[in-house]
C-alpha cells in the first residue's frame, strides 16, 4: 500500500511507450498546430519556407497564399485600370 506512487510512475512510462509506438521514428510535428504531421522527412509538407506542416495546415496555408495572390492580382488589375483611365480620359 505504501507503493501507490509506483502505479503513477508506471503510467507515465507506459504513456511514453504508447507515444513512441504511435509515432515511430522521428516524430514530426506540424510547425503550425504542433500535431503529428503523420509524415516523415522524405514526404514532409512545406508551403514556401513554412513547414513541416500537417496535411490540414498545409491546405490552409496553400489556400491563404492563393487568396493573397488573387488579392494581389486584383490590386494590380485595379492599378492598371486606373492608369489606363488616366491615360485615356473619357470625353
Ligand atoms: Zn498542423
Amino acid at each position: 500500500m505504501s507503493d501507490w506512487w509506483k502505479g503513477r510512475a508506471h503510467d507515465q512510462c507506459t504513456h511514453a511507450r504508447i507515444n513512441a509506438s504511435n509515432y515511430p521514428g522521428t516524430r514530426q510535428l506540424c510547425c503550425e498546430c504542433d500535431q503529428p504531421t503523420e509524415r516523415c522527412e522524405d514526404d514532409s509538407i512545406f508551403v514556401g519556407d513554412t513547414g513541416p506542416l500537417c496535411a490540414d495546415c498545409g491546405h490552409v496555408l496553400e489556400q491563404q497564399i492563393e487568396d493573397m495572390r488573387a488579392d494581389d492580382r486584383r490590386e494590380r488589375e485595379a492599378e492598371a485600370m486606373a492608369l489606363y483611365y488616366q491615360n485615356h480620359p473619357h470625353g
